[in-house]
């Protein structure tokens, strides 16, 4: 530690470590504030691998805070639930909640309180409170990024620097402590069942087309709208009845989302060698004119048929690859596919799921093209707006989870007129 650990227990405060459930940036932002430390005093008392976890984490990559950390956190509570994100997060890649900007409860901020498992969306309403949850400022409705400015200010203060605690005091007492510890257990018990209930076979696979990127402000970019976590474990429940329900604090809207659960055809694990993943990352390439994708089985005739206008085939070494015009898929799509190949999940199941999505993206941009060529027809696959793939396994069995969400058809068409992307990225 680069600090003196006597100076920091005597700290304004630093006897609330033991407040259960709450996050790290509460106990420090409440360091800060309480000692009315300023940026050079925060990082000399506190030790400079905490300060940089929470207000500065694109410095270093997230850094532990370490067994000086962990020594200070009462040993009766787990210390992971004050550290870190990650056991409130089920499944990171379907929330819908930027982990950049702090998420809470106003008056739960008002008291000094902030807790990690505000920061996913399966908490939709503080369950004191009764409030909606925001990650804006209350104020002035800026997002409120963890990183900002200087350190002192980033402490309940958001970027534009208003007060986030009421009044002047401290934040020091917050007497629904007990109330929401209560409630945080029982969270945290069915965060540990979906978990234990829903494992992926093959990562989930996100695409935002054009109606969804428009106008998306930055802290949403890449994130899936709202809903898609409730959707996908409602859609589920029938063939996983050991999924818990939602209370009543949770997150339950779908949102925009319609999700397909069908059985996923290779239920044992086909051995696929780590050499073969690679040489399939290694096949992509992404031109201005065409695309080369990977495709380790033959495409379905019918596709293929349907494609030929499009669509050159490559018997190449080591492995087969298509051809395709640039036109027919996105960036976001090459990139998604790329994305999913390159996760350590299990081989078989993965490159199955790709040679499926494959075919969904190679679908999805024919029918995209044909409705930009008959601007009279009734436009559908324009209308896509998101769309998610994921395998996943049950106890009853492995199953493919497809979902999508549509947008209105005019603002799609506009979207797709407009739309330009770089595309020489590989
Ligand atoms: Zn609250
Ligand atoms: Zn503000």
């Amino acid at each position: 530690m680069d600090n003196d650990a006597s100076s920091l227990e005597k700290l304004i405060g630093f006897d609330t470590i033991s407040r259960r459930y709450e996050s790290l940036y509460a106990f420090v932002a409440r360091l800060i504030r309480s000692n009315l430390l300023s940026d050079g005093e925060a990082r000399r008392f506190i030790p400079k691998s905490w300060v940089i976890k929470i207000f500065a984490p694109d410095d270093e990559a997230s850094p532990d805070p370490g067994p000086d950390f962990r020594k200070y956190v009462d040993s009766r509570f787990s210390a992971l639930t004050k550290l870190d994100i990650e056991p409130w997060a089920p499944f990171p890649t379907l929330t819908s909640v930027s982990q950049r900007c702090l998420r809470g409860c106003q008056t739960c901020l008002e008291l000094g309180h902030h807790s990690y498992a505000y920061q996913g969306d399966l908490i939709a309403r503080c369950p004191i409170h009764d409030e909606p949850l925001t990650h804006r400022c209350p104020h002035c409705q800026t997002p409120l990024w963890w990183r900002h400015s200087t350190i002192s200010e980033s402490a309940f203060r958001c970027p534009r620097g208003c007060d986030l605690l009421g009044g002047l005091h401290m934040g020091l007492e917050a007497t629904t402590l007990n109330d929401l510890a209560f409630f945080f257990r029982r969270h945290l018990a069915l965060i540990r069942r979906i978990r234990s209930t829903l494992r992926f076979a093959s990562s989930p696979i996100y695409v935002a087309y054009p109606p969804r990127l428009i106008d998306l402000p930055i802290e949403e970019q890449g994130l899936p709208s709202l809903g898609l976590l409730p959707a996908i474990v409602d859609a589920l429940r029938p063939y996983g009845p050991e999924l818990p329900t939602f209370e009543k604090h949770h997150g339950q809207s779908h949102g925009a989302w319609r999700i397909k659960v069908t059985p996923f055809p290779l239920t044992n694990d086909a051995p696929a060698s780590a050499t073969e993943s690679l040489n399939l990352l290694q096949a992509f390439k992404r031109g201005a004119f065409r695309t080369e994708l990977p495709a380790p089985s033959p495409l379905a005739p019918a596709l293929l048929r349907k494609l030929k206008d499009y669509v050159m085939l490559i018997e190449g070494n080591p492995v087969p690859r298509i051809s395709v015009a640039s036109y027919l898929v996105t960036t976001g799509e090459v990139a998604a596919l790329q994305r999913l190949l390159a996760k350590d999940n299990d081989q078989g199941q993965t490159q199955m799921h790709y040679e499926l999505l494959l075919h969904d993206i190679l679908g999805r941009g024919l029918k995209r093209q044909e409705e930009r060529q008959r601007p009279e027809s009734r436009p559908r696959a324009l209308g896509v707006a998101e769309s998610v793939s994921a395998v996943m396994r049950l106890a009853s069995g492995l199953f493919r989870v497809q979902g999508y969400t549509a947008t209105d058809i005019v603002r799609a068409r506009d979207s797709w007129k407009d739309f330009a992307e770089s595309v020489d990225y590989l």
